[in-house]
């Protein structure tokens, strides 16, 4: 039974009345696990992460200034307030992701989930933005790299926004394969084609930008004849998924046009390329603001990561995937 990891801290997180990021979000998927019995899965309490774990990708002066902020209920910018609950729920956030990734390098599991929020794939080092306070795929990465015994960590971030906040945190390194699928030009801004990484990590960062309209048959392409191959070639020991559902076309903050039934086939993508790798897959949630399509891709996602086998769909190419092995193939095979 892979581990669903969840806390009530998250509904603690109030970011006030109109805010998308809200905690109906988690209400909304847990009601509806509650209705499909947890697709077999076990539901499970986050831990808190711990200081260590928060302090190899922030600095402590950050840490506190999150604790302060919260206790204020201050906002760090207009799309990023806190209330008194925020501290909590963003530690929770992060230790169900180090919780997520221990399970799958040492408890055996092949996958599991971290369903909690505040999200955090925009968080820098010392930043808080675009809903995120602590960085928590960066810090679970980090805790596989460090403590796990993980040498290379393949991040895909699916939410419709760049992960400017990963991908900063791993520009110059090797120890993470960092991808991103996302809308272009659009918030945040970063995460252009060109955007390759940086120093030794030059070559890790694949970014992959989609414009408005790009839905399902682009992002199988991307997931196939892309990421798989420079996955192959990469090797990782843990494969985690920044799976925001804001690409979903009832999204709305965003204008891609991905069905909910795509989260299924793109997690059995990820399935068959963690099995051949032998690598276990681990999503932790990021964006997704439309509660329906949200509550309906979440199950979607779990049953498709903890399906036995099954042969992947025929995917045909895109161009997309064309442009992109132009650039990533100078570092990559195709
Ligand atoms: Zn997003």
């Amino acid at each position: 039974m892979p581990p669903f990891f969840r806390h009530p801290a998250s509904l603690e997180h109030d970011t006030g009345h109109g805010h998308p990021e809200r905690a109906e979000r988690i209400r909304a998927v847990e009601a509806e696990l509650e209705r499909r019995d947890w697709v077999g899965w076990t539901p499970v309490e986050a831990p808190p992460a711990t200081e260590e774990q928060l302090l190899r990708i922030h600095p402590r002066e950050y840490v506190e200034q999150v604790r302060t902020f919260s206790e204020r209920g201050a906002a760090f910018d207009m799309d990023t307030p806190t209330s008194p609950g925020s501290y909590e729920a963003a530690l929770r956030g992060a230790g169900g992701a180090c919780a997520l990734v221990e399970a799958l390098l040492s408890g055996g599991e092949r996958t599991g989930f971290s369903c909690l929020r505040p999200p955090g794939h925009h968080a820098e080092t010392a930043r808080a933005m675009g809903f995120c306070l602590f960085a928590s795929a960066a810090i679970a990465a980090r805790h596989a790299l460090d403590s796990l015994g993980a040498e290379r960590v393949l991040i895909v971030d699916w939410d419709v926004h760049h992960g400017n906040g990963t991908n900063a945190l791993f520009h110059d390194s090797r120890e993470v394969l960092f991808v991103s699928i996302h809308q272009y030009p659009f918030w945040p801004g970063t995460g252009a084609l060109s955007d390759v990484g940086e120093g030794e990590g030059e070559g890790y960062s694949v970014n992959l930008p989609v414009p408005a309209g790009t839905g399902e048959p682009a992002f199988l392409s991307l997931l196939e004849h892309v990421v798989a191959p420079a996955a192959r070639q990469y090797r990782p020991d843990l494969i985690l998924i920044s799976a925001g559902y804001d690409a979903h076309r009832d999204d709305p903050l965003a204008s891609l046009v991905l069905e909910t039934s795509s989260y299924g086939v793109m997690s059995s993508l990820m399935r068959a390329l963690g099995e051949e790798l032998g690598a276990p897959v681990g999503a932790l949630l990021e964006g997704g603001y439309d509660l329906r399509a949200l509550a309906e891709s979440v199950p979607e996602t779990m049953a498709a990561l903890a399906g036995d086998g099954g042969g992947s769909p025929e995917v045909s190419r895109h161009a997309l995937a064309d442009q992109a092995a132009e650039v990533h193939g100078r570092y990559w095979q195709f």
